[in-house]
């Protein structure tokens, strides 16, 4: 994709709305690990109080896999942390540790982003909403974040 901005259609509860996504970039702390991402200007973020999520305060957005790009050589940067079901693949940085981006258990299709770790400037609105991770599975299917990742172009 080459384009500044796309436009998809979002199903939601069956009704069809217009969602203009915009290009965001991101990273670790020392930059190692650099992305880009094609995201809505303002999004919807999981605050999350799994055990995981809840040591470092994690708040992140899910995107369908295919709006993710890693740039340059920040592959090489990247080492990887299960724990439990090993659904989850927690990705940081092997220098400065930070997790700017994971594939989270809800979404095994897709990327969660942490609300944070985007550069400033192009996310207008986060709206913040809880996932309780201690419940997992009744969380699960209460929010319906499985369907975050479900990208329709
Ligand atoms: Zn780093």
């Amino acid at each position: 994709m080459d384009r500044r901005s796309i436009t998809v259609e979002i199903d939601i509860d069956s009704e069809e709305m217009d969602s203009e996504l915009v290009l965001h970039t991101g990273g670790c702390h020392c930059k190692r690990v650099k992305w880009q991402v094609y995201a809505p200007s303002s999004v919807v973020a999981w605050d999350c109080n799994c055990s995981d999520c809840s040591v470092r305060r994690n708040t992140h957005f899910i995107v369908p896999l295919e709006r993710f790009e890693l740039l340059g050589d920040s592959k090489e940067f990247i080492t990887t942390y299960t724990f439990g079901t090993h659904t989850a693949k927690h990705t940081f940085c092997k220098v400065c540790g930070i997790t700017s981006f994971y594939i989270p258990r809800s979404n095994p299709d897709g990327i969660a982003v942490t609300l944070r770790c985007v550069d400033a400037g192009t996310i207008t609105h986060a709206e913040i909403k809880c996932f309780n991770g201690q419940n997992w599975e009744g969380s699960y299917e209460q929010t319906g974040i499985a369907l975050c990742s479900k990208g329709k172009e």
